[in-house]
């Protein structure tokens, strides 16, 4: 269970320099700055053959690792948080996906043995992304709703990294937050509107599918907990969240934001996303030169599998390998990460206190579901995972008052 490994999981695999000396950092190998990939050996035989032909043949550029202008002195995340806690950072920007909702018990609907893929089981999708697909959804729009009624906005609480970004805003950090999420979880900590970019849209407003006519939220949640299909009240067209299904276009702040977010922005934090979806994936490319890209993530994401010397567009994360300038990794629970931030920054506490208040506030709105959610109110837990299949399964019968 995640909740038990923050310690484990912030030391070790936080900490991939703690065999080295300091002293070590002589740039010399690509070993030493090597310090936290798995593709170390990989590298260093590379760096090996690249110094090779470049002495030999003056076929590689002579200034490679000994020129690596790095951003900072460490490029691990001991390192970051060191610069961070001297020399902080001015303009963060956010990038999140669904690992970050993961510990709040929100599944991953396409997975195979999750309650919800079970439950979707009945209507015969062609595929589970099907229920995200537009014309599927103008054909048989059902499913999408009984998905719906169990993901509703209120039936969960934010984790620990959806309040690490609301401390970010609260400290005059945070420039913008954009998420993959629908779940409106990071509504949900109280961040105001227009720091959230949702990139896949949200249950926030929804609109006819014929006339455009516009219904707020809370019209949606009547129609959706009463199992009526929801339909427009000018033309009797079908009428949809706005959340971005397939084939369909992203928010238009989507691409108009970036560029003013990124300019300056010291530090991208990206969390709990495979990187693997565009065009959202490609925020990473818009942080300039100097900005600092933290990933904490459980996965050793965003690396391209190409070998260093075809990657010349150099277009993804380069942590842990030997021309790395500027990124950083923590691989383990998003929750665990933000904790090992806010503690090096002594903001622990204040972490505590906006989960705590937030499952409070949770479960005076919503009394049916408040048993669990309080039990864990002493420590920044990440959630109760193995609770989800009941929680979501029932959470359709259950009252909840937001919105
Ligand atoms: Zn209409």
């Amino acid at each position: 269970m995640s909740g038990n490994s923050v310690e484990s999981d912030a030391k070790p695999q936080a900490s991939g320099t703690e065999s080295k000396k300091p002293s070590t950092r002589s740039k010399s190998t690509a070993t030493d700055i090597d310090s936290d990939g798995s593709s170390s050996e990989d590298d260093s035989t590379m760096h090996m053959i690249r110094r090779f032909f470049s002495k030999t043949l003056n076929m590689a550029s002579d200034k490679e690792d000994s020129t690596v202008d790095k951003v900072i002195p460490e490029l691990t995340f001991e390192g970051l948080l060191s610069h961070w806690r001297e020399n902080g950072f001015k303009k963060i920007v956010t990038m999140v996906g669904a690992g970050i909702s993961t510990s709040a018990g929100i599944p991953d609907f396409r997975s195979p043995g999750s309650g919800l893929y079970n439950n979707l089981q009945r209507f015969d999708l062609p595929h589970p992304a099907s229920i995200f697909d537009r014309d599927y959804f103008e054909q048989n729009p059902s499913p999408f709703f009984v998905l719906a009624k169990e993901l509703y906005p209120g039936s969960f609480v934010p984790t620990p990294a959806h309040y690490f970004v609301r401390l970010l805003h609260d400290k005059g950090l945070l420039q913008r937050h954009y998420t993959q999420n629908i779940d409106t979880l990071d509504r949900l900590t109280g961040l105001p509107d227009e720091k959230i970019i949702e990139a896949h849209g949200s249950f926030n407003t929804n609109h006819c599918l014929r006339c455009r006519e516009e219904f707020d939220m809370a019209w949606m949640k009547r129609k959706i907990f009463a199992d009526e299909l929801p339909s427009c009240e000018q033309c009797m067209g079908l009428v949809k969240p706005d959340i971005v299904f397939f084939g369909e276009n992203l928010p238009e702040s989507f691409y108009t934001r970036p560029e003013e977010d990124f300019d300056d922005c010291d530090l991208l934090i990206i969390m709990g996303t495979s990187l693997e979806v565009q065009p959202f994936a490609s925020l990473i490319h818009r942080a300039g030169p100097r900005c600092i890209r933290l990933l904490i993530n459980r996965d050793a994401v965003g690396r391209s599998s190409f070998a260093p010397w075809l990657d010349a567009s150099e277009r993804s994360l380069l942590y842990g390998k030997s021309k790395n300038t500027r990124d950083v990794a923590f691989l383990g629970d998003c929750d665990a990460g933000v904790l090992a931030v806010a503690t090096a920054l002594g903001w622990e506490n204040e972490l505590q206190q906006l989960v705590t208040s937030g499952r409070e506030e949770h479960a005076l709105a919503n009394p049916l579901n408040s048993d669990n959610e309080t039990t864990d109110s002493e420590q920044v837990d990440s959630g109760h995972e193995e609770d989800f299949e009941s929680e979501s399964l029932t959470a359709s019968s259950k009252d909840s008052n937001y919105g």
